[in-house]
């Protein structure tokens, strides 16, 4: 059984992004530059922002972050989504998620120019990924792909079952596994209304959990010599932690890691890398490489 380490690849991938960032300064190209909208005080988006901005650093990007309390009308937002459209510094720029009630979080993505849509949830960066065409991918699923392919994990032809079809993770997780230039796989989607997902798991080779529910998957669901990835990042009560709680995975670790070929940790597996596909597709962006 081997471990997928997230946390070392992430960090390899960064100095590789950082020094490709000095090639292109010192030939006197532009630095990438990145901003973030961040709406309101949650914790976990506070947290998440944060750590995208001290990332950039070490990319050697440039970033911009702009704040607006929880009171911020969609109009305002909908305007500073433009201002950024049309910001000839800004290469790309994300809208931290979730966004409060009154906010359609559709009509934000929907308003992104495509071209800065970092995290590839517009709807065209998402059609272009369906059809197989250059594209922002979105992070969750570019991340778990990159690890797939740094592990040499053979996906060709392999039977795999992805359970959740979220629209940031489960769905393009689901596109990009059964396309021949990416997976090349034999996909199953399962979801909350899936009649035997016991069944189809056990008959996987890759098991991909993106439910949120703390060690959904357990060692009777796994076969032998299966890769399992673990998306699940639930925050379960910790009184052992300064903070109060600690991250949970949607695979019960323990017992399901030694039936594996290789597997993903909760922390330390695609959390990191997540951010680390957004700092890929943002130099992407900087280069020009899917859209003038
Ligand atoms: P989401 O929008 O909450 O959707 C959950 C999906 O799981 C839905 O499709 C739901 O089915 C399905 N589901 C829920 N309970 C189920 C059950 N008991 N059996 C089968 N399917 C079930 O999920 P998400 O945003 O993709 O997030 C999933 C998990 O990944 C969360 O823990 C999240 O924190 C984590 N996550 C981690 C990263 C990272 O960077 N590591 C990034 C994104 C998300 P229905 O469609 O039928 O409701």
């Amino acid at each position: 059984m081997q471990i997928i380490d997230g946390k070392r690849t992430a960090a390899l991938i960064k100095e590789e992004i950082a020094a490709e960032v000095d090639r292109i300064v010192a030939a006197g190209g532009k630095r990438p530059h990145l901003s973030a909208i961040l709406v309101g005080h949650d914790g976990g988006s506070e947290t998440y922002v944060h750590n995208k901005v001290l990332v950039c650093e070490a990319c050697g990007f440039k970033s911009t972050l702009y704040r607006f309390e929880e009171t911020v009308s969609e109009e305002e937002l909908l305007a500073q989504v433009e201002r950024l459209n049309q910001d000839e510094d800004v290469d790309g720029f994300i809208v931290q998620l979730p966004l409060p009630q009154h906010i359609s979080e559709q009509k934000v993505i929907e308003a992104i120019d495509f071209r800065k849509d970092v995290d590839g949830f517009h709807p065209v960066n998402v059609g272009r990924m369906a059809i197989g065409l250059p594209c922002y991918i979105s992070a969750t699923p570019k991340g778990i792909l990159e690890l797939l392919q740094r592990y040499h994990v053979g996906t060709s032809g392999k039977k795999c079952v992805i359970l959740g079809r979220s629209n940031i993770v489960g769905k393009p997780m689901a596109q990009l596994m059964m396309q021949k230039q990416y997976g090349d796989a034999t996909v199953t989607v399962c979801h909350s209304h899936s009649r035997d997902l016991k069944k189809e798991c056990r008959e996987a080779d890759i098991i991909i959990a993106a439910i949120g529910r703390p060690e959904f998957v357990t060692a009777d669901m796994v076969k032998e010599g299966a890769t399992v990835i673990d998306v699940g990042t639930t925050r379960v009560p910790d009184a052992t932690k300064k903070n109060g709680f600690r991250l949970s995975g949607d695979v019960k670790f323990d017992e399901v890691a030694p039936k594996c070929a290789f597997i993903t940790p909760v922390p330390g597996g695609v959390g990191p890398m997540t951010i680390c596909m957004l700092m890929k597709n943002t130099l992407s962006a900087g280069k020009k490489e899917f859209y003038e």
